[in-house]
């Protein structure tokens, strides 16, 4: 998609601060970052969400996060990540080609957990709720 800001990044066509870089996937400094080192790892493909990513390609970003996790926690002596995906707008996703954000973290840093995300009470009960997923195809 020529008009993908990750996308003209993957070109050349716009700047970034690369971290690292395979066949299939690349990883850049996030312009505006929530914390030193905050990184997004991309597909070089065009996918938006995670689900639209193949099996083969799926297991090399995670690779590739896995890559970029190791070499974070070593430059910046993070004793832990948050990794995450905004996977599509209503999650927060702005830009519309599969991310997956890498924050160094840090005891006492003042950032949330993954718990903090969201909070709605289910109104089901979980056996509904399991059941509802097991049909889901
Ligand atoms: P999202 O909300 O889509 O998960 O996050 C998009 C991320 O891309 C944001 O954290 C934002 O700071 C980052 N971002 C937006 N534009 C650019 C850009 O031109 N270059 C880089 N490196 N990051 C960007
Ligand atoms: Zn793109």
């Amino acid at each position: 998609m020529t008009d993908c800001i990750f996308c003209q990044i993957v070109r050349g066509e716009r700047s970034a601060y690369k971290v690292y870089e395979d066949a299939e996937t690349l990883a850049f400094l996030d312009l505006f970052p929530l914390v030193e080192g905050h990184t997004l790892v991309i597909p070089k493909a065009h996918y938006i969400r995670l689900q639209d990513l193949n099996p083969d390609l799926t297991a090399r970003v995670a690779q590739a996060v896995r890559a970029v996790t190791e070499k974070l926690e070593k430059a910046f002596s993070a004793p832990a990540t948050t990794i995450g995906i905004n996977n599509g707008p209503a999650a927060g996703q702005v830009v519309p080609h599969l991310h997956v954000h890498i924050l160094p973290r840090y005891e006492n840093d003042g950032g949330g957990t993954v718990h903090s995300i969201v909070r709605t009470s289910p109104k089901r009960s979980l056996e509904e709720i399991c059941n509802l997923i097991a049909k889901s195809r």
